[in-house]
Formats: C-alpha cells, structure tokens, sequence
C-alpha cells in the first residue's frame, strides 16, 4: 500500500512550531515577526494567493503588511517601494508575488530585496549560498518538498532522484537540496529526450513542470517517492473544473511507495515554509540564536518536525 503522504497535516504542525517560536522571540526580545507582501496588477490567482500568506501569517502571531501597487507600476517605482521596506524595521521579510507584469525584470527586483529579508529565497546571494552549501535563506516549495521527503525517508543519501523541471523557483534549488542529501541528482526539462526512462531510474521523483498529468503512472519505479509540485486547473466534459497535479496520480499511486496528492500536498507546504523562513530571517536580523527557527530550516533536524 502506497503512503499518501499528508501535506496539509505536516504543514499543520510546523506552523504550530512556528507559533511557538514566535512566542518565544516576542517573550524575550520583544520582536514580532513581520511579513510585506507586495503584489503588482490584479491577477486573480495571485490576489488569493496573497490573501492567505496574510491570514496564515497572522495565525502564527507574526504582522502582514500588504502593498497593492497597480498593474502599470514602473519597474523602479517598485523597487524603490522595495528599498523603503528594507529599511522599515518592522518588516523581516518581503516577498514579491510573481509573476510580475511583463514590462518589470523579475531578477532586478528580486535582487533588489536585502537578501536577509528575502524570504523567498530567490536571490542571486541565497541562491548562491544554497549552491555553495553555506546556511542561507531556501526558496520555500523546495524546502517544503525535502521536508516531506524526509517525512517518508530518512536517509537519502545514494538515492537516484530525478527533478523534472529546471526553475529557479523550484526545479534548480531542489536539485540542490537534494544533492547536499547526498543524492544522485538529474535535472530534466523539455528538452529532455529520454524521460520515461530516468523516471524508471529514479528512487526520489519530483516533478514541477506546470503540464497536467504529463508523468505516466507506469514511469514511475516500484517503491519511489514522488512528489508532485504542479497545480494545473483543468476542464472536465461536464463543464466543471478540478485541480490536478503533474503526475497522473491514480496511475503513480500503483507504483510508488509514497506520493503527494495535488491539492493536499506540496501546497501547503510552501506557505509553512514561507512563515519558517521569516521566523528565521527575523532572528538573523537580530541575531537571535533561536532553536526553533534554525531546527526548521536546517534540513538535518526536518525529522524533529515530523516525529
Ligand atoms: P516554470 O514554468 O518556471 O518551469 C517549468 C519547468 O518544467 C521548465 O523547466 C520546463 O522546461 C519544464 N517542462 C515543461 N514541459 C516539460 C516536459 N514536457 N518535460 C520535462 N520538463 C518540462 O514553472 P515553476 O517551476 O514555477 O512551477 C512548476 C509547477 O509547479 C507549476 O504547475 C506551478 O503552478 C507549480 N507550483 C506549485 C507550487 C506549490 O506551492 N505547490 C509553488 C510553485 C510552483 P524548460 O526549462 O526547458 O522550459
């Protein structure tokens, strides 16, 4: 029998820990974790998606600040709003929706965030960090994803995984991960050739391409773990709409030892891990030695938050 592995019910928990550590840095040093969250333009998808990063922050004790700036703001119109926020001492994280309007280059704002503030992890000087292997800010569907891996699989160390896709966001930094895991990493993408193939090789499969269920059940290896990032809203013939990941998952479920449902999975994950990493640059910022907030990011410890 296959693990469903339950993302909503692990995210639940860390952000009970969460919670805890910001009790703690609130009790002690009399700081409360705040979150700025800018979103550029009225895309629908994205204006959910920031209203939930605001409500799960003020569960877990920490401020949300919300910056809506209009559709036709100017790339340095919004990066000046970006240094403001730098200096704003109430703010220990911001986060920039993406995607942004297409006449905004999303590497210079993303670069314009002080990288201890960027808690999305997506700056060239995390990114960096995360390839060197030195203790930064991980962009947080990946950190999510290695935490339920790990939910299922303690020692990955020699195990064959195959990350398909190759973003910045999630694809690249997974990888990374997942080699300083020790594991046997390939990086696929759509130019790869022999896909089934590297799906039937590999014991760790995370697949975030965007495409709805393009990972075929019988590619999947007896005994994997697949952990499926995409979210793809498609039509049914009845005219209604559902939301399925990128693996055909009732196909997957056959073979693979442990597998995320989409929605229920990764999903979840991204916004506990979201709220873990502004904990942890708060403490950064302050240079807090918080147990709790290193114990959530270093990837060593992810069992403590599962057991
Ligand atoms: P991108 O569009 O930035 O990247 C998609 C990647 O998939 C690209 O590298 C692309 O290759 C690759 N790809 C596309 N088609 C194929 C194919 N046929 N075979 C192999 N690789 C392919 O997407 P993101 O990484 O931002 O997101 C991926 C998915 O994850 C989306 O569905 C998104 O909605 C979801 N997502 C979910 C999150 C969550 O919290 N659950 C968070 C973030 C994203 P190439 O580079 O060659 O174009």
């Amino acid at each position: 029998m296959s693990i469903i592995i339950d993302g909503k019910a692990y995210a639940a928990e860390l952000r009970g820990q969460i919670k805890a550590g910001v009790e703690e840095i609130k009790g002690k040093h009399s700081i409360t974790p705040g979150l700025a969250v800018i979103l550029v333009g009225n895309d629908p998808a994205s204006e959910v998606y920031v209203g939930n990063k605001g409500k799960m922050c003020r569960e877990v004790g920490m401020e949300a600040f919300d910056f809506r700036m209009l559709a036709d703001t100017t790339e340095s119109q919004l990066i000046a709003k970006i240094k403001e926020l730098g200096q704003d001492k109430k703010v220990n994280g911001i986060l920039v929706q993406l995607p942004l309007p297409k006449h905004i280059n999303e590497s210079a704002v993303i670069n314009a965030i002080d990288p201890l503030k960027d808690v999305d992890g997506l700056h060239a000087i995390n990114a960096g960090k995360l390839a060197t292997g030195q203790d930064g800010i991980v962009p947080c569907t990946p950190l999510g994803c290695l935490m339920l891996i790990k939910s299922v699989a303690r020692d990955l160390s020699g195990k064959n995984a195959l990350i398909i896709g190759r973003s910045n966001l999630v694809g690249k930094p997974m990888a990374q991960l997942l080699l300083r895991e020790s594991c046997t990493v390939t990086i696929s993408h759509s130019r790869t050739k022999n896909l089934p193939e590297l799906c039937r090789n590999a014991n760790i499969v995370v697949a975030a391409t965007g495409k709805p269920e393009m990972i075929k059940g019988e590619w999947i290896r007896s005994g994997a773990i697949v952990i499926d990032v995409g979210i793809n809203r498609i039509h049914l013939s009845d005219g209604s709409t559902k939301l399925v990941g990128d693996v055909a998952y009732a196909e997957a479920l056959q073979n693979a030892k442990a597998i995320t449902p989409v929605p229920g999975g990764v999903g979840p994950m991204t916004i506990a891990c979201l709220l873990a990493n502004t904990l942890k640059a708060a403490c950064l910022q302050h240079n807090i030695e918080n147990d709790l907030a290193s114990g959530f990011l270093s990837i060593s410890n992810v069992e403590q938050i599962n057991n």
